[in-house]
């Protein structure tokens, strides 16, 4: 029992838990073979044997998948999808099926106020249109991982709005009498 090792036993490196990444420690969630099969660049598809595959989802990690009962590691080069959740610069995909990143999330909300996608991607998968277990490299639904992002990036804005009103009057004070927009109304 793990949870109860004592007398320093230590775990065989060929013993480590199948679904922990080698890589950065973490556990990771099982992936269906036929997803990995999908996302992975055609030169590795035929790689894809009968095991366990696992999806590392440790945004700093370069890990994709990995089969640890096989040794097998596929990285970020090795799949045709940039993985958003691995990617810090734009595109940021975060929904596969419908083609959708996190700037157009932004962009939603800096023109709108409000983003209509995940009661779009709502209506296509109730439509039956989304096909997440060959498209998503998590091999799952996007929506939860939208609703986060949506959440955030509301946050980021709701940060920048407070900043900007704390700054108007800073920049009325300084009557400067140029061509600087918010200025020049101040006579
Ligand atoms: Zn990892």
């Amino acid at each position: 029992m793990a949870c109860c090792k004592e007398r320093g036993e230590t775990e065989p490196v060929q013993g480590i838990a199948l679904e922990f990444c080698g890589v950065c420690g973490v556990k990771a969630k099982k992936v269906n073979r036929i997803t990995v099969e999908q996302i992975l660049e055609s030169e590795h598809q035929n790689e894809v044997i009968e095991t366990l595959y696992h999806y590392c989802e440790t945004p700093i990690c370069n890990v994709v998948y990995f089969s640890n009962e096989t040794g097998q590691y596929f990285n970020k080069n090795d799949v045709r999808v940039r993985v958003g959740i691995k990617e810090t610069e734009d595109p940021v995909q975060i929904c596969y099926c419908f083609d959708f990143t996190e700037q157009m999330v932004r962009d939603d909300l800096i023109t709108k106020g409000h983003t209509a996608i995940p009661e779009f991607i709502t209506t296509e998968i109730q439509a039956g249109n989304c096909a997440c277990e060959v498209k998503n490299p998590s091999g799952r639904c996007c929506l939860g991982e939208v609703s986060k992002v949506v959440k955030r990036l509301l946050k980021e804005r709701e940060g920048l709005a407070a900043g900007e009103r704390t700054f108007e009057p800073a920049c009325a004070d300084l009557r400067v009498s140029s061509s600087h927009d918010c200025c020049a109304l101040k006579e």
